[in-house]
């Protein structure tokens, strides 16, 4: 079997690898669009990738470094995924208003399936991604696993210590995520972090506004239990409300409909879902709802996001020094005059950073590869792996491009 590293080599973001079986088969696990990408650029898939002859597409989660470019791909190619984030990437290319690509081929985690030659059985793991897998692979007789992007600090941390604790055997070869490598990022649970929001919900009389992606449910239910705790409602967006709508069923996951949890209806959302033709969603939403006017002189979590200030300004919702603002997401995401930022800042509500990484630390990384205890590890989706050379024995940099047996 020969491995290629088209893209992931030196950079975090935009992965896409290819294994290709002695027969000739070929498999690519992911597709992603480079995080530094300006959001109109086309054509960029790595060039050392072939697309004039069939292969198939695995997608390890549903973040756009790792999907973003399928619709680059030929049409032919089939593409697998989980069954929610088959989901979860449909909700986002709708709302990037690009056009559909599939349907999908989708895995159930933990039970195997073929690919041509090619036998893969996918471990769901924890990442601040829902339905997050890693992919043992086997085929020509060897066996090969790609961590996708992990941690062990979530709420599915447990996957990844039980993963640890019973490795499969004989692993040639490790294709091993490396973000968090030579950062000092800090790495808390998310246990941790809600008992942070609970401090901050109990100690501020007025509105917490929250920044935080739709799509990490992880952080949702954070949000969503620390307002339970302290007699809060928790409000979402349309279209964070879809997600959870998306992905819930079959969980205890909290969705519209649950105690404690409101859908704001703003405008411009709306009017988004309306020229989707899909009123009859907003129409169910608003059963759940909240209008934006509601939101004055409330003690509710409230999502914010650039896109919503418009709206929530219109319906006199303005940020004053009893509210605070969070920002929790990736310090490096906020920018000094985005609107979110910059509204709540001029109201004087307090800013706070309440985050944890979606990625293992350092010391994680280290221990999850001595664990896996593989031949050798391929160092992907990482700025600094050069510095942490010495604590991963067996590991061989590639270049984006290069090919090796495996
Ligand atoms: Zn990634
Ligand atoms: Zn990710």
């Amino acid at each position: 079997m020969k491995l290629i590293l088209h893209r992931g080599a030196h950079e975090i973001g935009g992965t896409c690898i290819e294994l290709i079986h002695s027969s000739g088969a070929r498999i690519i696990l992911d597709a992603g669009r480079p995080l530094d990408a300006p959001p109109d650029a086309i054509g960029l898939l790595p060039e050392t990738l072939d697309v004039s002859c069939p292969a198939t597409v695995l997608i390890c989660h549903p973040h756009q470094d790792h999907w973003g470019l399928i619709h680059e791909l030929p049409d032919s190619w089939p593409i697998w995924t989980g069954e929610a984030s088959a989901r979860l990437i449909e909700i986002s290319n709708r709302l990037a208003r690009t056009p559909l690509k599939g349907p999908f081929l989708t895995w159930k985690a933990g039970i195997a399936f073929d690919v041509g030659p090619f036998h893969i059985t996918p471990i769901l793991t924890d990442h601040s991604a829902f339905d997050a897998a890693m992919l043992l692979i086997e085929g020509d007789g060897r066996r090969l696993l790609y961590s996708g992007d992990f941690r062990r600090h979530g709420r599915k941390g447990g996957l990844v210590d039980r993963l640890m604790a019973s490795p499969p055997a004989k692993v040639d070869l490790l294709i091993l995520e490396g973000t968090n490598l030579g950062t000092d990022k800090p790495v808390m649970s998310e246990s941790a972090l809600e008992a942070d929001f609970v401090a901050l919900m109990a100690r501020k009389p007025g509105r917490i506004f929250t920044a935080w992606s739709g799509q990490n449910i992880d952080r949702t239910v954070t949000l969503y239990r620390a307002a339970r705790r302290t007699g809060r409602d928790l409000v979402v967006d349309l279209y964070t409300a879809e997600v959870l709508e998306a992905i819930a069923d079959g969980t205890r996951l909290p969705r519209p409909g649950f105690e404690n949890l409101k859908v704001v209806l703003t405008r411009g959302l709306r009017n988004h879902y309306a020229r989707a033709g899909r009123d009859s969603f907003v129409e169910r939403m608003a059963q759940h709802g909240i209008s934006a006017s509601a939101l004055t002189g409330s003690r509710h979590v409230v999502m914010l996001r650039d896109g919503l200030v418009r709206d929530f300004e219109a319906k006199g919702v303005l940020p004053g020094p009893d509210d605070a603002f969070v920002w929790s997401m990736w310090r490096g995401y906020l920018q000094d005059d985005g609107p979110a930022y910059s509204w709540a800042r001029k109201g004087g509500a307090e800013v706070q950073f309440l985050h944890t990484s979606g990625h293992a630390s350092a010391s994680d990384l280290k221990a999850f590869a001595a664990a896996i205890t593989a031949r050798c590890v391929v160092p992907v989706h990482g700025k600094n792996w050069q510095m942490a050379a010495s604590d991963f024995p067996g590991l061989v940099p590639l270049a984006n491009g290069e090919m090796r047996d495996v």
